[in-house]
């Protein structure tokens, strides 16, 4: 686990222990509200050993949801000690397939608006399936090195189906395209909460909508889903709001409109900048989805 707390002590005396900074009182910082020059004051509040914020502030290029970590060069115990996110470890070919086949591994080649998943979902056709143009490499982690694996089928090709059992996909590993690691689907995603800057790498990321913004009513006028986002200041640049910034008529094949307001929104794409803002824009259909809401309270608690 990472740590969502760290203690931010501005006068420790020199010599002190961690086990005297344990004592002192401090004030519990988040990753959001750590400011520059806390940096080499911030502490786990449980073990008092020095902790950092992964990214570190002012990195332009991170915008994975901030965390504080102890330091790997300290060896110690501790009940909060972090663990960086877990990957899953195959060692051979039939592993991956049999995780592939009870379900609880998902890789995902390409998002496509084929949906070609949909019809396919429920045979075991997509099992024996190889060497077509969506196959790539995978270098699933063996132990202690990687493992080049050839192509695997994929169940899933849509964000939809994903959120169709989004409760029990959280769980499940997934690769998406581009990745080579099975991550856990609750690691993969993103809140836009938490984005502060552009990034070429495309993640899932997800937020409420809050507003929608329409240039006007042709086809192919832009339209901006705003997300739940708190202007802020972010590496000394403005950040005004998020979108998923789309056309009319593509909004409509996604099939997103204005009573659309208040569910969250699922979106896979690399963050771009709209203005003083920031925005996940050219999504394909299929890189996009609106969450049932009966499954509202599991990301309201991510
Ligand atoms: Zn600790």
């Amino acid at each position: 686990m990472t740590l969502k707390h760290a203690k931010y002590c501005k006068d420790v005396p020199s010599g002190s222990s961690p086990n005297d900074i344990k004592q002192l009182a401090g004030t519990l910082v988040t990753p959001e509200t750590m400011t520059v020059d806390m940096s080499n004051h911030i502490y786990c509040p449980e073990c008092g050993f020095p902790v950092f914020r992964s990214p570190r502030l002012g990195n332009q290029q991170a915008i994975r949801q901030p965390f504080f970590s102890h330091k790997p060069d300290v060896q110690h115990e501790c009940e909060l000690k972090s663990k960086s996110i877990p990957i899953r470890r195959y060692n051979d070919k039939n592993e991956v397939l049999k995780d592939i086949e009870t379900g609880s591994l998902v890789i995902i080649h390409e998002f496509s608006d084929d949906e070609i998943d949909e019809k396919s979902k429920n045979s075991s056709q997509h099992f024996v399936q190889s060497g077509n143009s969506n196959s790539r490499n995978l270098k699933l982690v063996g132990k202690g090195k990687n493992k080049e694996v050839n192509s695997f089928p994929s169940s899933m090709t849509s964000l939809k189906t994903i959120c169709r059992h989004f409760d029990e996909n959280l769980t499940k590993w997934f690769v998406l395209p581009e990745e080579h690691a099975p991550k856990k689907l609750v690691h993969l995603l993103v809140n836009v909460e938490s984005i502060e800057a552009i990034d070429l790498e495309k993640s899932i990321c997800y937020g409420r909508i809050t507003k929608v913004e329409r240039s006007g009513t042709r086809d192919d006028n832009v339209v901006n889903f705003h997300l739940a986002y708190e202007r802020r200041v972010a590496n000394k640049q403005t950040i005004a709001d998020f979108t998923l910034r789309t056309t009319n008529i593509q909004a409509y094949r996604m099939g997103l409109n204005d009573s659309c307001v208040g569910h969250y929104l699922l979106m896979y794409g690399s963050i771009q900048e709209r203005g003083i803002g920031l925005c996940i824009w050219d999504a394909k259909k299929s890189e996009v989805a609106l969450l049932p809401q009966k499954y509202d309270y599991l990301l309201d608690t991510l």
